[in-house]
């Protein structure tokens, strides 16, 4: 977790790192830990009181949608959302960058997960200069006062930065060329963002060092090691969920006195 009001360096952090796990046993750790978001997630839905909002951002072939399928995967569908983020189109141009985002936002009792969110307003946007510095350099504020005020409505926020290293990324890039399952992935214009790599990694730190609030912390999830960034990713979410001490709503009536044939 990034320490609000700290400034972390990206280099410090390893992507190869499993922080003691072995992945002969990853697997089953993270078969407890999808069981027990299944769980936490009836409650969440039960209470309907409050809701999760589960940031993802990270490069290209970071492993967001992979992260999704594994972590999400016994989560109730009728109880989670994903939104992809993707080039602002229509009305989505029309309005301010967080008129998409807050459309989205899950409802009490509700799981939401963004692929990718409105940092691409601070990532993508600066990188290329969609819009003049003073007007990207204004986000990082607004965006956590955007943040405050859902924490202040019941929406719990927890976001993740894959990190992988410039290595995995080209090995993942060839794994798109050369299976054929997985060509559909393939996009140039990866290519030509992979040219941007360190205004990215500038763009994530600042990211990093102006938005891990105590109501939205940013985690940097060590990536190239899919599996345990699937474990890490679901057992801070578990973390979360569990830390919001879920219960379920008394009846609005008292049950044993009803009687029925
Ligand atoms: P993908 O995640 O591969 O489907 O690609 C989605 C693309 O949309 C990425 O290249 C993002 O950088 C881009 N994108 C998402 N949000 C924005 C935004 N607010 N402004 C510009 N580009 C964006
Ligand atoms: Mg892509």
């Amino acid at each position: 977790m990034v320490r609000p009001g700290s400034r972390i360096k990206l280099a410090d952090i390893n992507p190869e790192a499993t922080h003691g796990v072995k992945k002969a046993d990853a697997e089953a750790h993270l078969e407890r830990d999808r069981e027990q978001l299944a769980v936490l997630q009836y409650m969440l839905y039960a209470e309907a009181r409050r809701s999760l909002l589960v940031v993802l951002q990270g490069i290209d072939a970071g492993g967001k949608d992979g992260t999704i399928k594994h972590v999400m995967s016994g989560l109730n569908p009728q109880g989670v959302r994903v939104t992809p983020f993707k080039v602002p189109e229509g009305a989505e141009k029309r309005h301010d960058y967080l008129w998409r985002v807050h459309n989205v936002v899950p409802e009490r009792g509700q799981i939401g997960i963004f692929n990718r969110s409105h940092y691409e307003d601070v990532l993508v946007v600066r990188v290329h200069n969609l819009v003049p510095k003073d007007v990207w350099k204004k986000r990082y504020q607004q965006i956590n006062d955007f943040e405050r005020m859902l924490s202040e409505n019941e929406v719990r926020i927890v976001k993740f930065l894959l990190y992988i290293d410039k290595n995995e990324q080209a090995k993942r890039f060839r794994e798109r060329l050369e299976d054929k399952a997985k060509n559909w992935k393939f996009s140039q214009s990866d290519i030509q963002e992979r040219k941007y790599w360190d205004d990215y990694i500038g763009a994530y730190e600042e990211m990093l060092a102006k938005c891990s609030t105590s109501f939205a912390p940013w985690y940097v999830i060590p990536a190239n090691k899919k599996w345990f960034r699937n474990l890490a990713v679901a057992r801070i979410v578990r973390l979360e969920l569990e830390a919001m001490k879920l219960k379920f709503p008394k009846p609005v009536e008292d049950l044993s006195t009803i009687k029925f044939e």
